[in-house]
């Protein structure tokens, strides 16, 4: 791979074809099916304009790919940053069919993206912007088609914008269209706080097998959204220590503990974590690099990499993000002997829950957070072992075992089904 020069230059779809490729190889999977597997179903490029606030219109660029439809409708959510790109897009969707493949949901993959800095925009101009992407894509998106949720920078309120759009369009309210909306919305209970809590449950189920007291671990978290502040609120429910923390204007440390409630109030009133009081400032990079037990990265992709990889110290990666970790420093970790739980298995539970809010909403029901909560425990625990098996059983690392999984299940369900015509 030739990737692998400095965060700027890894492209995420050359990483997720290398992951793809490496689990085929050990499968020894049929050259057709590799050939299939390999490429998205469909990549659908949009060009948008939007009405500004001062009067101007601003052209945008948007994505939806669809990655694999073989075990039922694409399923992934969507990012609003000014950094995506069709490439990222594409391996994001790779990653969603491989992740409800883990967990068993019966879902295929699909993401997409807007090429926009929303904290950039006014309220207006999201909803706006908003309702015009989801307008431009319907022609994939559905029920039974292709159901969208949140992603980086993407809210309920977001979601509610795209349901209601799919709604008036159809003329008829379809709650199921979109997952991640508020509670009044057909929303799950625990859907908020699902990727974090499925993160959590992986780390309580390695821990023990690593010889880890959670209640006298220590946690950094790179990214403080909706992953990295949930997550670090509930290691903290364990009894952890969480000692840095970062988003993505920069990192702060306190060698005896963060007050993660007072850290989340500090973001809320200054946009960043940055400043907060009594912590040391550090960067973005140097979080990943902190003296601890455990390590969440939980921003965006290509974050640990061949350059940083050996000065990682925690003993558990726990990958909340997606794509947080190239091949070449997953080779450097698994030989150090850190424990990496991968992206697919390890931030599965925001789409899990995300499939009980759209069986919710198809049986026009809604269940208890306790309910939820132990239905997404119970999938969680069970793809962990599964996985952890697999890697015992085949000698690989957890990343490759999770693939294992993943990509015969797929290939099993595509090839069942055959060719068509
Ligand atoms: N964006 C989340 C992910 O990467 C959730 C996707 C979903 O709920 O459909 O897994």
């Amino acid at each position: 791979m030739t990737t692998e020069k400095g965060a700027a230059t890894l492209n995420a779809w050359a990483v997720a074809q290398h992951q793809f490729d490496l689990a085929a190889e050990k499968l020894g999977l049929d050259p057709g099916m590799r050939k299939v597997l390999r490429e998205p179903r469909r990549e659908l490029t949009v060009h948008f304009p939007v009405h500004m606030d001062d009067g101007s219109v601003q052209v945008y660029t948007g994505y939806r790919v669809q990655h694999n439809l073989s075990r039922g409708p694409a399923k992934g959510g969507i990012r609003y940053h000014q950094d995506v790109t069709l490439d990222e897009v594409k391996a994001l969707a790779m990653w969603m069919t491989w992740k409800c493949a883990v967990v068993g949901i019966p879902y295929g993959g699909g993401k997409g993206g807007v090429v926009v800095d929303p904290k950039k925009l006014s309220a207006k101009e999201v909803e706006a912007l908003s309702r015009r992407y989801f307008t431009e894509i319907s022609i994939l998106i559905g029920p039974e088609r292709d159901i969208p949720a949140p992603d980086v920078n993407t809210t309920p309120q977001i979601m509610s914008w795209f349901m209601d759009t799919y709604s008036m369009h159809v003329g008829y309210t379809v709650p199921a269209v979109v997952t991640g909306k508020p509670i009044s919305l057909g929303g799950s209970e625990g859907r908020n706080e699902a990727t974090a809590r499925g993160c959590v449950y992986t780390i309580v189920d390695a821990a023990p097998r690593l010889g880890i007291d959670l209640k006298k671990a220590t946690v950094a978290v790179q990214g403080f959204g909706n992953a990295g502040r949930i997550a670090a609120e509930l290691m903290v429910e364990e009894g952890s220590t969480v000692i840095a923390v970062s988003d993505s204007t920069g990192g702060i440390f306190k060698a005896d503990g963060l007050d993660i409630a007072r850290v989340g109030a500090w973001k809320k009133e200054h946009g960043t974590v940055v400043g907060f009081p009594g912590a040391k400032e550090i960067s973005n990079a140097e979080v990943l690099e902190v003296e601890c037990d455990i390590l969440i990265p939980a921003a965006l992709e290509n974050q640990i990499t061949g350059q940083n990889a050996g000065r990682i110290k925690a003993k558990v990666v726990a990958e909340a993000a997606n794509g947080p970790t190239t091949p070449e420093a997953d080779e450097i970790l698994y030989e150090k002997g850190v424990f990496l739980i991968p992206d697919i298995l390890c931030n599965a539970g925001g789409v899990t829950v995300s499939y009980f809010e759209w069986v919710q909403d198809l049986n026009r029901d809604h269940w208890s957070e306790a309910v939820v909560n132990a239905k997404l425990k119970e999938i969680m625990d069970r793809a962990f072992f599964e996985t952890v098996a697999v890697s015992e059983r085949e000698k690989v690392n957890m990343r490759t075992a999770a693939y294992l999984l993943a990509v015969k299940r797929v290939a099993d369900a595509t090839g069942m089904r055959g060719l068509y015509p």
